[in-house]
């Protein structure tokens, strides 16, 4: 079979999908590349074994396999990076592409609307290591130029954000990073590796929840980060120096999901865009956080920096009393109620109000619940969302107020 040479990128992203980092002539002709299992791996003389010392990746198993080779060769590809690296959860992908870079006394700037598990990390682990750590306004540029110090090493952006989904301005925040030789670190979870170019808007290093749409059946863990050149050889050794190793099960479901991410990926934006248009005008529903709803405030940045959606957004409900909130999310009989997302299958989950955050607080009068567009039918899944809110409305006993603290301790 010819090696797919697409040096030039000719090929449509749906094309690549079927065939980045295969090579069925070094796997007895087998369509996938097969899972490798192996700790020792053995040369055949003296002079291979000292010829290979060099070269950690073909000396022993926890530097990969022919199989995560694949796999990070395939998302590198379409991420538009230099290399890829394979970690064991999209969480580990993330704390290592920092501790890769960051020593004692540097200073790191994290936009105030990240993921929440990294903000634990930054505040309660790099702060340990006498890193110093700070928060900025996401949807503000001047917010980061104000907080850049000399000793800021490293920006770490999401986008959108994590629950209330503000699209920054990367390319924006990029420059202003890049001025002070900080490195541009971004969680493209959200967008997947179709929707949002990270190199193209100046990140040095990408990562991705594989775990979510990569994956995207919900039955494995894996995170990637993709660095640039130049910030390549401290991601590497930030991995290997940790011991860092995806299981060889999972880097396969992760490979078989990417095979497909295209056309899913297709559902998952429709059916999201067609319940966030539903739930917006519904009565029951205070706002829709979508940046692919037209008058979503970050929209305008989407429209200009993303090739798409995925099917994850935040609503806040109008108040409702907690036996209200109860029968809407018991009444759903096709969202399951669960953490993570980008399966096939569509989920809802009351989330804690972003509390935490100094820079960008978002309060909310009613409850704030984030919703997951599978790939069911989007009539279907609008007719269950619009039953269980009616079912809500029809509760007796008052309108108590939802208030924040109710959302967590209810
Ligand atoms: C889920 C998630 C992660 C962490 O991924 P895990 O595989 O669950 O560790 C990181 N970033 C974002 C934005 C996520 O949604």
């Amino acid at each position: 079979m010819k090696y797919l040479n697409d040096g030039n990128n000719l090929l449509q992203t749906e094309t690549r999908l079927c065939h980045v980092g295969r090579n069925p002539d070094k796997h007895a002709g087998m369509v996938n590349v097969p899972i490798y299992r192996g700790s020792t791996i053995l040369s055949e003389t003296l002079e291979e074994w000292q010829s290979r010392k060099g070269c950690p990746v073909a000396s022993y198993g926890r530097f990969g396999s022919p199989l995560s080779r694949a796999l990070e060769a395939a998302v590198c590809e379409l991420e538009g990076g230099y290399r890829s690296i394979l970690f064991p959860s999209g969480l580990s992908a993330c704390t290592h592409s920092l501790l890769g870079m960051l020593k004692a006394g540097d200073h790191l700037l994290i936009s105030d609307s990240v993921y929440q598990p990294m903000r634990i990390f930054a505040d309660q682990v790099l702060t340990r290591l006498h890193i110093e750590v700070q928060y900025f306004n996401p949807t503000q540029g001047s917010a980061l130029s104000a907080k850049i110090k000399e000793n800021t090493r490293a920006v770490y952006l999401e986008s959108p954000g994590s629950l209330t989904f503000e699209v920054q301005d990367v390319r924006t925040l990029g420059a202003i990073a890049h001025q002070s030789d900080a490195l541009v670190i971004m969680d493209n979870t959200w967008a997947t590796p179709l929707y949002f170019k990270p190199f193209e808007h100046g990140v040095d290093i990408s990562i991705h929840a594989a775990t979510k749409y990569i994956v995207g059946h919900s039955d494995a863990l894996l995170g990637i980060a993709t660095a640039n050149k130049a910030a390549w050889p401290a991601l590497q050794s930030s991995a290997h120096h940790f011991g860092e190793i995806a299981g060889p099960d999972d880097i396969y479901l992760a490979l078989r999901g990417l095979r497909t991410l295209a056309v899913r990926m297709k559902q998952h934006w429709d059916n999201g865009l067609k319940l966030a248009q539903s739930l917006q005008t519904h009565p029951a529903v205070d706002k829709v956080l979508y940046p692919a709803l037209p008058n979503d405030s970050g929209h305008e940045l989407w429209k200009r920096d993303f090739l798409g959606a995925s099917g994850l957004f935040g609503v806040v409900l109008k108040p409702m009393s907690w036996p209200q909130l109860s029968v809407f999310f018991n009444s759903l009989r096709l969202f399951g109620i669960g953490a993570s997302w980008g399966g096939y299958d569509s989920l809802v989950l009351l989330v804690d109000p972003p509390s935490e955050r100094t820079e960008a607080p978002r309060a909310f009068e009613g409850p704030l619940i984030r919703i997951h567009a599978g790939m069911e039918d989007a009539n279907d899944l609008i007719a269950d969302m619009h039953y269980a809110l009616q079912a809500a409305g029809e509760v007796e006993g008052g309108r108590v107020v939802c208030r924040e603290e109710g959302a967590t301790t209810g």
